[in-house]
């Protein structure tokens, strides 16, 4: 099989996170796999980098998003002649409706309760809200899931890879190369980020438990090189997932010994393990602290003791060592 050309289409984003690559597939169909944010830098950007290309955006057959995060999937109805092609669990975020936007809120706000923060901080939720600027509303014409065919693409087929975002997926190639999204980053580590439930009685997902398994999954192809969502294609995949479930587990095991010296709220473990950047940081810190606590009690080393107020009080599991 002849190897995938595959072109790498940079675009700046106005996040922390900087630039964003986005990849353009060019078989029986030209697809783009992310979009980059709607900015007007954005537009502009991508308009020029398709140019090079030899194309304009109506020239896009189809549009593939690895998740719906605004740097990679902001773009969508500035491709409306392409067909837009996603998880079905990324949809609710790529339409926000009132509903969904409505249970969004409950759930966020509940959530912080639990967590422990302190109501002057509930102001986070309007805050995690404000890159959204960046997104259009479409919702999805072909859902992707598990072992799909990319249409148009021979040998190119779909990995769900959850955890950093709930509809995350990636494009793996029969010769070993895989279109990865944020699954794995080569300089930093990707952050399981905490999503609503997909039902008002249902439980929430536990992002670091399934973002563990999609990296195993990744490392169990043994994939040639991995083209990331930012920074450097990855080469040696196997050995930085291993690297970096190694490095969750210490850090794991590190709040587990805090709890071992005091049960306490996962906002005040939050405060321990990021005591310079929480405040600034706090949507990411407390996503990866309960990310981490998850993962305890997953692993049966920690549970929630109770409740102080509406906070949950986490507590190490005694007679088990660390
Ligand atoms: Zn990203």
């Amino acid at each position: 099989m002849k190897d995938p050309v595959i072109q790498q289409l940079t675009i700046p984003t106005p996040f922390a996170v900087g630039d964003v690559h986005t990849y353009l597939l060019i078989g029986d169909a030209v697809t783009l796999v992310d979009t980059g944010p709607d900015t007007a830098e954005g537009k502009e950007v991508m308009t020029a980098k398709l140019k090079e290309a030899g194309l304009t955006p109506q020239d896009i057959d189809q549009v593939v998003l690895t998740h719906h995060h605004p740097d990679h999937a902001g773009l969508t109805e500035f491709f409306s002649s392409a067909k837009l092609f996603a998880h079905r669990d990324s949809e609710r975020f790529l339409t926000r409706t009132d509903s969904f936007m409505h249970l969004h809120d409950f759930f966020y706000t509940e959530f912080f309760k639990q967590a422990g923060l302190p109501d002057h901080y509930l102001i986070l939720l309007e805050k995690m809200k404000e890159p959204l600027y960046a997104m259009e509303r479409r919702p999805v014409d072909v859902y992707l899931s598990e072992e799909d065919a990319l249409p148009g693409h021979v040998g190119w087929s779909v990995m769900e890879s959850h955890g950093h975002s709930q509809g995350h997926i990636s494009l793996v190639h029969e010769n070993g190369t895989v279109i990865g999204g944020d699954l794995l980053i080569q300089h930093i580590s990707s952050n399981p980020l905490i999503e609503p439930p997909f039902g008002i009685n249902q439980p929430r997902p536990l992002p670091q438990i399934q973002y563990n398994e999609s990296l195993n999954k990744l490392a169990a192809l043994k994939p040639v090189i991995v083209y990331p969502g930012h920074g450097k294609p990855v080469s040696h995949a196997e050995e930085l997932i291993k690297d970096r479930l190694v490095k969750q587990h210490e850090r794991a095991m590190y709040v587990k010994s805090l709890l071992q010296r005091q049960e306490t709220t996962a906002f005040e473990v939050c405060k321990q393990l990021f005591p310079k950047i929480y405040k600034k940081q706090l949507g990411l810190t407390i996503s990866e602290t309960v990310g981490q606590l998850d993962y305890l009690i997953f692993s049966k080393e920690i549970k929630a003791a109770g409740l102080e107020g509406q906070a949950v009080i986490y507590r190490a599991e005694s007679g088990v060592k660390l």
